[in-house]
C-alpha cells in the first residue's frame, strides 16, 4: 500500500508513480523488526536489513557495509560511501527500487539522472536481468555515460536544463515506456539509503551520532538517513535522532535559502553538478526532517568545493566535487552553531565517479 505525501489518498499497488495530485508517494507502513538487533552476516549487502525494507525480492551487486573511518583533521567520522560498487551511495537505493521492480514484475526500468543515479540503477537492472532507460542531460560528463553504456542501457541524452532531463523521463513513462525506477520518486529507492542509518549505527555500537552531514539535491541520502535513524529509534534499537545537516551548491539552494543560509555569492557552483536541483519534489519532506531533528541547510560555494576536494584528496579521500560540499560546510555549521565543539559527527563521503 502507498499513500500521498500530501493528501493521504492511498494506492494500493507501486503504480502510479506519483499521486494524481501530483505530490510523491511513501509506502503506508514503515516494516520494523521486533526484539533486539541479532548478529550481521555483513555479507548480503543491504539486504542484512530485510526487517526494515518492505520488499521480498532481494539484487545484489555487494552494496552496503561501507567502512565508517575516523577523520580527526575534521573532527568527524566519513562513512565511504563512495566505495560502493558503481562508485556512489545510489547502489542501496538501486538495489532496493530494482528489487521492487521484479516484484511488480516491470521488464523495463526508466531514470532520470545527472550520472551517479543512472549509472547505479542501470548497473542494478543489469545484474536483475531487466532493460533500463537513463535520461542524461546532453552535457554529462562523458566518463559517466560511457559507463551507463557498458552496462547495456539505452542512453537519452535530453538539451537543456537538468529540470528538461526529468520531463523528458516523465513523458516517456507516461507514455508506457516502462516503470519509473526514480531515484527522486520512488519510496522504494528511499527504502535503500534508509540502510545507511542503520549501518551507522551498527558499526557505533547502536549509538546514533550528534548529526549526521550529507549533500543535499533530491535528498535521496538526506531523506533516507532521516528515516533510518526514525526507523531505528521506533524499533528501540537506538535512544536518539541525529540532526541531519544537508549541504547545497551556490546557485542551487532553494533548502539554504529558505534557511536563511543560502550565500549571497553570486557565482553559481557548477563543480558540484550532483546537487543541481532547484526544486525537489520531496522539498516539504526535506523541511520536514529539517524541523524535525533541528536540523539545517547551508549553501557552499565552487571555490570551497574545489579547495574541500584538494584537501580530501591529500588525506587519501578520493571523492567526485558534490560529495566535497560535505566537508566544506562543517565550518560553516560549527560557525554558526549548528555544530558544537566535542559533537559526534558522521559525514557522508557520497561519490568517487568524475
Ligand atoms: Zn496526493
Amino acid at each position: 500500500m502507498r499513500t500521498c505525501s500530501v493528501c493521504d489518498r492511498e494506492y494500493p499497488r507501486a503504480e502510479p508513480w506519483r499521486c494524481s495530485c501530483g505530490a510523491p508517494l511513501d509506502y503506508a507502513t514503515q516494516p520494523l523488526p521486533d526484539g533486539r538487533p541479532g548478529q550481521f552476516s555483513r555479507t548480503s549487502g543491504v539486504w542484512d536489513f530485510d526487517e526494515f525494507l518492505p520488499m521480498d525480492e532481494r539484487v545484489s551487486l555487494g552494496e552496503g557495509w561501507t567502512p565508517l573511518v575516523d577523520a580527526s583533521e575534521w573532527d568527524a567520522s566519513f562513512k565511504l560511501e563512495y566505495l560502493h560498487p558503481t562508485g556512489s551511495f545510489k547502489d542501496r537505493g538501486a538495489a532496493t527500487v530494482i528489487a521492487e521492480a521484479l516484484e511488480v514484475g516491470a521488464d523495463r526500468v526508466l531514470e532520470d539522472s545527472s550520472g551517479n543515479a543512472g549509472l547505479a540503477v542501470a548497473s542494478y537492472a543489469a545484474r536483475a536481468g531487466l532493460d533500463a532507460e537513463i535520461y542524461v542531460p546532453a552535457s554529462a560528463k562523458k566518463t559517466k555515460v560511457r559507463r551507463i553504456e557498458r552496462t547495456g542501457a539505452d542512453v537519452v541524452p535530453v538539451e537543456g536544463s537538468r529540470a528538461a532531463v526529468t520531463e523528458a523521463c516523465i513523458d516517456a513513462v507516461e507514455s508506457g515506456a516502462g516503470w519509473y525506477a526514480s531515484h527522486a520518486w520512488n519510496p522504494a529507492f528511499f527504502a535503500g539509503t534508509a540502510t545507511t542509518a542503520y549501518e551507522i549505527a551498527a558499526q557505533r555500537d547502536w549509538n546514533a551520532p550528534d548529526a549526521v552531514v550529507t549533500p543535499l539535491g533530491h535528498g535521496t541520502l538526506f531523506l533516507g538517513l532521516y528515516r533510518g535513524f526514525r526507523a531505528l529509534e521506533q524499533a528501540g534499537w537506538t535512544d536518539t535522532i541525529p540532526r541531519i545537516l544537508g549541504t547545497q551548491a551556490v546557485g542551487y539552494s532553494p533548502i539554504a535559502d529558505e534557511d536563511g543560509s543560502g550565500s549571497d555569492d553570486a557565482a553559481a557552483n557548477d563543480l558540484a553538478d550532483g546537487i543541481h536541483i532547484r526544486d525537489p519534489p520531496r522539498g516539504r519532506q526535506i523541511r520536514h526532517a529539517i524541523d524535525e531533528t533541528d536540523g539545517a541547510a547551508v549553501a557552499v560555494s565552487a571555490a570551497a568545493t574545489a579547495r574541500e576536494r584538494d584537501r580530501l584528496g591529500a588525506a587519501g579521500f578520493h571523492v567526485e566535487p558534490t560529495c566535497a560540499t560535505a566537508t566544506a560546510a562543517l565550518t560553516q555549521f560549527r560557525e554558526r552553531g549548528e555544530l558544537q565543539d566535542g559533537d559526534d559527527v558522521v559525514v557522508a563521503l557520497t561519490g568517487r565517479n568524475d
